[in-house]
This record gives C-alpha cells, sequence and structure tokens, in this order.
C-alpha cells in the first residue's frame, strides 16, 4: 500500500507526491491530519480551519472518484503523530509514505520526526519539493551565494522558469475502502469562499480570460475586481503556481500578464528567504538592527484591529479583512506600514492579526509581507518611506468607492474630504484620526537614526 500524507496541497492535479504514490505500484491512500492546538499556536485562526476543512472535503470527493479513500486523524499537537503513524504503517504493511516538504520550522521538525520513526522500519519515506515554481537549492547568485534582493533574485528565477504541462491526477483504482475509521472533525462553513480544485480553475480561466491583460493598469485599484483572488488557494495548495503559469505561459510577453508573474515571484521570493532562513518563520526579523523600537499600547492596537482608526483607507482594509478574511495588497502595505510607522507597534502583533484573519495567510507570504514593511526584511521598505494614508486614497480611490463601500459611515461626505486630515470630524460617527500622520513617521525616523547611532557607538 501507499500512503500520501496532505498537508497545505489540497488537490489532486499537478501533485508530485499522489502522482509519484501512483508510479509506485500499489493501492493508494490518502491521509489528512487536522491539529487545531498546534495551528492555533501559529497564529491560524477559525477561518483557515474552515477554509482548509472545507478544501478537505472537496479533496475527499475527488479522491474517491478515483478509488482513492481519504484517512483524517485529529491530533492537537504535532508531537503525537510520528509514532501513530508508525504504528499505522505497520499495522498495514504500508510500502511507502509520500508526502510534500514544508516551510515553517515546526512543520520541517515534524517532517524530520516522521522519517526518524519509521527509519529501519518497512515503509520507505518518499519527499517532494511542491508549492515552489523552482528548486531553491539551485537559485544562486553567480558568486554561489543567495538572492537578498528581489530584482536579480527574479531575473535568475525567470531564466530557470520551465513551462513544463502540469502532471496528471493519478489514474483510477479498483475503489479501496478505508482500513480504519477517521476521526471526528468538522467546522462550520466558511461563506464567501468556495472550496475544491473544480472552483480554483474556473476562478484561473475568469481571470486569465477577463483581467490578466489588464492586471498592471488594475492591481493597485482596492476598489475594483483587478486581482486574481487567488490568494486562499494557492495557499491552502488547492492550485499550484505552476498550473497558474503554464494556463498564462503563452502571454507572458504582455505587460498585464508579466505583471501578474512578478507578483507570482514575490511569493517565490518570500518562500526562497524561509527556505533558507528558517529563523524567518519564528518570528525573527531578517535584519534585526533595522528594526525601529516600538512601544506596547493596547489601545492602539485594538484600534487599528477593528479599523476605528480615523483614516478612511486603513480602516477599510481592516474592516475588509475582518468581514471576508482578505484585504487588497495596495491597503495590505498600507494597514502595515501605518501600524509600525504610524502607531510605533511591533510588526510582530501585526503579522499575528493578519495570520489569524486572513483566509488566505501563508507563514512565508505574510512575514515577508510584514518585514517589508517594517523596514528589516529583505529588500524590504527603508526606514524613511512613508505610507501617507491620506495620499495613497487619493491615488488608489479617488472616489471613495472602496472606502465607503467598507465603512459605511462615511457614506455622505464629499470625496476631497476623505483624503485629507479635516479640522472638523468627517462624520459624527466617525473617530478622529487617533495619531497625527506627520509627526508620528517624523517620530518614527527620528527613533530609527537614533539606534543606528547608538548601536554604531556600542560596537
Ligand atoms: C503585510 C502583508 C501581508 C501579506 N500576507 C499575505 C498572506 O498571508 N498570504 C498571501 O498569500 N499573501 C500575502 N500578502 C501578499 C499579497 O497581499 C496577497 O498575496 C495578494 O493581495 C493576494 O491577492 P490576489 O490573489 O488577488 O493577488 P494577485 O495580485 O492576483 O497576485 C497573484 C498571486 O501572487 C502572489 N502575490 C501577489 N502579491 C504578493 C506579494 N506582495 N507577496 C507575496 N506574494 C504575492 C499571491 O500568491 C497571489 O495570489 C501580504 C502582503 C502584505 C503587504
Amino acid at each position: 500500500m501507499q500512503l500520501v500524507w496532505f498537508r497545505d496541497d489540497l488537490r489532486v492535479e499537478d501533485h508530485p507526491a499522489l502522482y509519484g504514490a501512483s508510479l509506485a505500484g500499489g493501492p493508494l491512500i490518502g491521509l489528512y491530519v487536522a491539529s487545531p492546538a498546534q495551528w492555533q499556536s501559529h497564529d491560524c485562526g477559525e477561518r483557515k480551519r474552515q477554509w482548509h476543512h472545507a478544501n478537505v472535503e472537496a479533496l475527499r470527493s475527488a479522491l474517491s472518484a478515483l478509488g482513492i479513500p481519504l484517512l483524517i486523524w485529529r491530533e492537537e499537537q504535532f508531537s503525537a503523530l510520528p509514532e501513530r503513524l508508525a504504528a499505522f504503517c505497520q499495522r498495514h504493511r504500508v510500502a511507502q509514505l509520500h508526502f510534500h516538504r514544508a516551510l515553517g520550522w515546526n512543520e520541517r521538525q515534524l517532517e524530520r520526526a516522521v522519517e526518524d520513526a519509521l527509519l529501519g522500519s518497512s515503509t520507505a519515506t518518499v519527499p517532494y519539493q511542491d508549492a515552489n515554481l523552482l528548486d531553491y537549492d539551485q537559485v544562486v547568485t553567480q558568486q554561489g551565494g543567495l538572492y537578498r534582493v528581489f530584482t536579480p533574485f527574479a531575473k535568475r528565477c525567470r531564466q530557470r522558469l520551465a513551462l513544463v504541462p502540469p502532471l496528471p491526477c493519478p489514474e483510477a483504482q479498483s475503489p479501496l475502502a478505508l482500513p480504519e475509521p477517521s476521526d471526528h472533525w468538522t467546522e462550520s462553513p466558511l461563506p464567501l469562499w468556495p472550496a475544491g480544485e473544480s472552483v480554483a480553475h474556473n476562478a484561473l480561466e475568469r481571470f486569465a480570460q477577463q483581467r490578466a491583460s489588464g492586471y498592471d493598469q488594475q492591481r493597485d485599484l482596492p476598489a475594483m475586481h483587478g486581482t486574481s483572488a487567488l490568494s486562499p488557494y494557492f495557499a491552502a495548495g488547492v492550485l499550484s503556481p505552476r498550473q497558474a503559469l503554464y494556463r498564462l505561459a503563452e502571454r507572458l510577453g504582455e505587460p498585464g500578464t508579466g505583471a501578474w508573474v512578478n507578483e507570482l515571484l514575490w511569493r517565490e521570493f518570500y518562500r526562497y528567504l524561509m527556505h533558507h532562513h528558517p529563523g524567518l518563520s519564528r518570528h525573527q526579523a531578517m535584519y534585526p538592527a533595522k528594526q525601529a523600537p516600538w512601544q506596547s499600547n493596547d489601545e492602539y492596537l485594538a484600534r487599528w484591529q477593528r479599523g476605528e482608526t480615523g483614516f478612511p483607507l486603513v480602516d477599510a482594509g481592516m474592516r475588509q479583512m475582518n468581514a471576508t478574511g482578505w484585504m487588497h495588497n495596495r491597503v495590505r502595505m498600507l494597514c502595515a506600514s501605518f501600524l509600525v510607522k504610524d502607531l510605533h507597534l511591533d510588526w510582530r502583533l501585526g503579522e499575528a492579526y493578519f495570520m489569524t484573519h486572513l483566509v488566505d495567510g501563508d507563514l512565508a507570504s505574510n512575514n515577508g509581507g510584514w518585514q517589508w514593511a517594517a523596514g528589516c526584511g529583505a529588500d524590504a521598505a527603508p526606514y524613511f518611506r512613508h505610507f501617507n494614508p491620506y495620499r495613497q486614497s487619493q491615488r488608489f480611490d479617488p472616489d471613495g468607492e472602496y472606502i465607503r463601500r467598507w465603512v459605511p459611515e462615511l457614506a455622505q461626505v464629499p470625496d476631497p474630504a476623505l483624503h485629507q486630515p479635516g479640522p472638523y470630524l468627517l462624520a459624527p460617527d466617525y473617530p478622529a484620526p487617533m495619531v497625527d500622520h506627520k509627526a508620528q513617521a517624523a517620530g518614527f525616523t527620528q527613533a530609527y537614526k537614533l539606534q543606528v547611532k547608538e548601536t554604531q557607538h556600542a560596537s
């Protein structure tokens, strides 16, 4: 018997481990392990649990159509899994355990523990790479070093990208019954985000046909449906980046599609960094010395979380995420910058809040986005670059359509007033700006410079 351990790779097509298992011979069986308590300790909230649950159900149906049963276990903590897995493999004479390698520190520890538990047994472990467009150990500078700047990294990736057809799903086998009953794992349904591979492929198809060519023009306008909104499907591995790239292969030279692929490469960049610097998945800054000192202020944090800062575009973004589990990229950058450079709070508080509330919460992209905003990541926004919330909304939401969609208190406020700190309250039930943007930005720069001076002095 061949056992395939599904993780953040909830699909049957273009699935190296499933495909590899099907070539190995013998009946296939799938396993998925839900670990809610462990996930919670990684800041994964209810939404991500619901999202995974819905996609595991879709996976179960897709596998069942191929005659492959999916076993579901519930193990609150990773630590109990290796022993249980080893006992299962022995009981059912599993010849090989196939799985994709993960990025996160704890997940890597778990893989090692599973490999150790099976070492010397009659079950061989067969790890595969997935979720990346490239083998990150092969992406090195001409001097053999690692990239820390996006543009040369992306250039190197483009040279190496191979447009190979995605792997097919395995051929159907004679239906197999589950060797043991699954554990009980339920979640309430997640509204707004339909699950499953066919939904993801339809969304990719719609994007390719209707929006990819205009992506470079519309991607920064949060009121428009101008981006692909595929991130939740990539994050749970319902869609692979190889499938997306292959679908758009013939149009890579177009500005819209080219800009979109560039974003896929940002995703690769952050995965590449985490692959080579596992400490990033444990809240460590890439460049700790580039972090400005931060303060602790629970009230500031709570107002930012609720979208009650008094800065319309920031509030719209936070409320969009709180309501739907997704936020437009332009607004994510602004909200992150605001937390760090206007409120002077620790970027890790923002990273954790995003991770808990995003359906597409992804360890590497979220960490990369936050370290970029805080200025301590690779190729990050420098300390003196401040997003001005008013200028951002004027440029990217000039008629306030996005703002009014998420902040209904501002429905009657004339457009220009949305983009400037007024002498008056914008609306009676909308808060005044909680800080003075200019003063806070200047304070951040000053604190940063002072810290650099002190560090130099000390060394
Ligand atoms: C502070 C912050 C936190 C973020 N947290 C996450 C996260 O947890 N999960 C996540 O998937 N993305 C995250 N991003 C990146 C980006 O905002 C989302 O990927 C994007 O908004 C998803 O929308 P889309 O699918 O329509 O993207 P599109 O514009 O259609 O882009 C296509 C795909 O490229 C990738 N991508 C796009 N922009 C980026 C980027 N800047 N960095 C990395 N990958 C990118 C995503 O996989 C996306 O689905 C974060 C960005 C910031 C600034």
